[in-house]
């Protein structure tokens, strides 16, 4: 049996881009591919009339299925959603705006075949950025690197291509404020990078602004690490540590020794010393109950990861997508 390409792309009110994207850019790519493919196209709840253009390509094509949310979930659940829906052997997502350039779909595909089980799409080194994004970027990767997640290269997109065992891997992931690209390089697995040039959107606006963007870095420091709430209960042991041999020095010093180097310690200053002890076995003690509020917080979120539109989705394998599948 011949292998099969997965394509996902997620799409948010992409009318104009899209359908440029997919007849200029994709479709003529996708013709040249000697495997056969699907592509997903994931339809987050757009309110623009991208549903009726996917919709169209659906109809006239059996190889481009249409899964639509019943609203908006954002990019990280749908393409979430589209892996899940994937039954190729390999998995390449992408977006909808043409900012990734899909004459690289071969380069990727290469190094699936030369065996790297996840090539990931790194953002031009040289390109120029708005100096907020690239400060921005960088105390990302900054501050994931000290959290411990060292294994994330400046740069990298979701512009990536998977291959089946790590897409079944990823799927068993449950976790909801979820940041593909992070999840995936915690995941492991034996990377490959291709630099390319992030382009000017075909049409539209991005829909990532600020506000989202710091709501995704946050979510990402929050669902790969425990470290910021370690951090406190490291103050607190500090607090703690640096209390108590001050209290013993006063002990021994003041009250064994008969203040010796006259230092002539006051009631007052004796009690701020006990208080900071206590202080710092406070912050200890909240640091450990967070630890079990996350975990128990990671334990309970049972919720469907999405909802979706039946009605609107076109092609889809009604959740007989096979589970794994021999490369
Ligand atoms: N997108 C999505 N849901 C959203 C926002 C964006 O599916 O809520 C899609 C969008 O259609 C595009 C991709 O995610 O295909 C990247 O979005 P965008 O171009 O706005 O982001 P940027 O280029 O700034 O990374
Ligand atoms: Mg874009």
């Amino acid at each position: 049996m011949s292998k099969k390409i997965s394509f996902v792309v997620p799409i948010y009110n992409e009318v104009d881009a899209f359908d440029d994207f997919y007849r200029k850019m994709l479709a003529p790519e996708l013709a040249k591919l000697k495997y056969d493919y699907e592509l997903i196209l994931v339809d987050d709840g757009s309110k623009d009339g991208s549903l009726e253009l996917v919709q169209g390509i659906a109809e006239a094509d059996k190889r481009v299925k249409v899964l639509r949310f019943s609203r908006n979930f954002g990019k990280e659940v749908a393409l979430t959603a589209g892996m899940r829906e994937a039954v190729g052997d390999a998995i390449m997502t992408m977006d909808a705006d043409g900012q990734q350039p899909p004459e690289l779909i071969p380069k990727f595909i290469e190094k699936w075949e030369q065996g790297a089980e996840i090539v990931i799409g790194v953002r031009g080194r040289f390109e120029k950025h708005g100096l907020v994004a690239k400060i921005g970027s960088k105390m990302f990767y900054k501050i994931l690197g000290a959290m411990g997640v060292k294994d994330t290269v400046p740069g990298s997109t979701d512009f990536r291509l998977i291959d089946r065992c790590v897409a079944d891997e990823y799927n068993r992931l449950t976790e909801h404020g979820r940041i593909t690209r992070g999840l995936m390089d915690w995941m492991g697995f034996r990377k490959e990078y291709i630099d390319y040039v992030y382009g000017n959107r075909l049409a539209g606006k991005p829909s990532y602004n600020f506000k989202k963007l710091f709501g995704l870095a946050i979510d990402s420091f929050i669902s790969l690490s425990t470290t910021p709430l370690l951090v406190f209960g490291v103050i607190g042991l500090f607090i703690t540590f640096a209390s108590l041999v001050l209290g013993i020095f006063v002990i021994i010093e003041q009250f064994m020794l008969g203040d010796p180097i006259g230092l002539k310690w006051t009631g007052p200053t004796c009690l701020s010393i006990f208080v900071a002890f206590l202080v710092g076995l406070v912050l200890i003690s909240q640091a450990v109950s967070a630890l079990y509020i996350s975990h128990i917080h990671a334990e309970t979120q049972g919720r469907p990861l999405y909802i979706i539109d039946r009605k609107q989705s076109r092609n889809l394998h009604e959740g007989k997508a096979p589970k794994t599948t021999t490369k």
